[in-house]
């Protein structure tokens, strides 16, 4: 089905207010996930309602948690989640970032303990529209790990997630958001539900034996998703894993670390602002001339252009806007659980959802 964004905001607020959450904490929390869908990225969009509403009644996320600095040395600030809607917690973080750097030049902020972040872009872009650039390096735990180590065939580590954002004179910024697994969890997640296969070089059996069934990731004996870019996007996950989990969160998925079953995301990360060093404008001058050199480039064959990080969304987020968010059936029936589980009855659903 194709559903218009604001209806489906309007919607997910309800479910998440349901579930005890203030109307602003709600409506945050359900713009972010939508956007996630109007970006492209299902994967994080509101197909994740129903583990947030899982996680609430299991007592996993605190609905009225905020970030609190738990340390400020200046430079660096230390913030924790109290598992918090990460989107809440991430947002204010990355407030509090954004008003530490006008007067440090470059800040480092380690997020800890919140539920999960959603899609990092999301925090980077609000560095990019105020001028600054930003790195994040993000880990995932509070369950078992979903992705093996480069050569490896057990699972030792989740997604970890790697963002990095540029600002552009006068454009949205530069936005490369990904994770360091082959393909996002989520898009596993999303490709189960539809009942299709995922690309081939991202999973393998538990025999450690490539395969392109998402099966394998939700049923027994279960396999793994290995990393992009085979040592080199593992070893990025790795530093994730250290720079995120052990640094900022002190908590990596290594197993004396808590597995209950939720997902917290724990982020570290750096706000430059361009005036520190040359300025503001000859960096943007430079990533102009640059970013117009990449899009010169003729394309290759099978391509119609080429882009830069950050373009694609762009693109979706046009067209999604227009024409409505794809939600498949699978995951429609899992959010009008968890509107039921939060306890909206049916004839409130029925006019949200018309
Ligand atoms: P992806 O593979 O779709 O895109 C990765 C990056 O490549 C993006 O920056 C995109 O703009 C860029 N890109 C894609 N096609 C391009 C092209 N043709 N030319 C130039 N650039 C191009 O993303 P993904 O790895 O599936 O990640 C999806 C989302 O999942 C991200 O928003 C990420 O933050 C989120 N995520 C979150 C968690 C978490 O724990 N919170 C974990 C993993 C991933």
């Amino acid at each position: 089905m194709l559903i218009d964004h604001q209806r489906l905001t309007t919607f997910i607020t309800e479910i998440f207010v349901a579930s005890g959450a203030t109307h602003p904490v709600a409506l945050e929390v359900a713009d972010h996930l939508v956007t996630a869908n109007l970006k492209g990225h299902d994967s994080h969009g509101v197909g994740m309602v129903p583990a947030y509403v899982a996680n609430i009644r299991a007592g996993h996320l605190a609905v009225d948690a905020h970030a609190r600095v738990v340390r400020d040395n200046g430079a660096v600030l230390l913030v924790d989640g109290g598992t918090g809607f990460g989107q809440v917690v991430g947002r204010e973080a990355t407030d509090l970032a954004l008003e530490r750097v006008r007067q440090t030049g470059v800040v480092c902020v380690g997020v800890r303990n919140c539920h999960h972040l959603g899609r990092i872009g999301a925090y980077g872009e609000r560095c990019g529209a105020a001028g600054y650039v930003s790195v994040h390096f993000v880990n995932v735990v509070g369950h078992a790990p979903q992705v093996s180590p480069f050569g490896g065939r057990e699972r030792r580590m989740t997604t970890n997630p790697f963002c990095c954002v540029v600002p552009r004179h006068a454009a949205p910024p530069l936005v490369l958001d990904m994770a360091t697994s082959a393909i996002a969890l989520g898009k596993v997640r999303v490709a189960h539900m539809k009942g299709e296969s995922v690309p081939e070089g991202a999973l393998v059996d538990h025999e450690g034996l490539p395969t392109t069934d998402p099966a394998v990731m939700y049923r027994e004996p279960f396999g793994a998703l290995g990393p992009f870019g085979l040592h080199k996007g593992y070893g990025l996950a790795v530093m994730c894993e250290l720079l995120g989990g052990a640094l900022a969160g002190e908590w990596t998925a290594q197993p004396d670390n808590p597995r209950a079953g939720t997902i917290i995301n724990h982020m570290l990360m750096f706000v430059l602002d361009p005036a520190a060093f040359g300025g503001l404008e000859r960096f943007q001058n430079e990533v102009e001339a640059m970013t117009g050199y990449l899009h010169s480039t003729t394309p290759a064959k099978g391509f119609d252009r080429v882009r830069v990080p950050g373009e694609p969304e762009l693109e979706s987020m046009a067209a999604r806007r227009a024409g409505g968010v794809p939600v498949d059936d699978n995951t429609w029936a899992g959010i009008l659980k968890s509107a039921e589980v939060a306890g909206l009855d049916v004839a409130t659903v029925q006019r949200l959802t018309g």
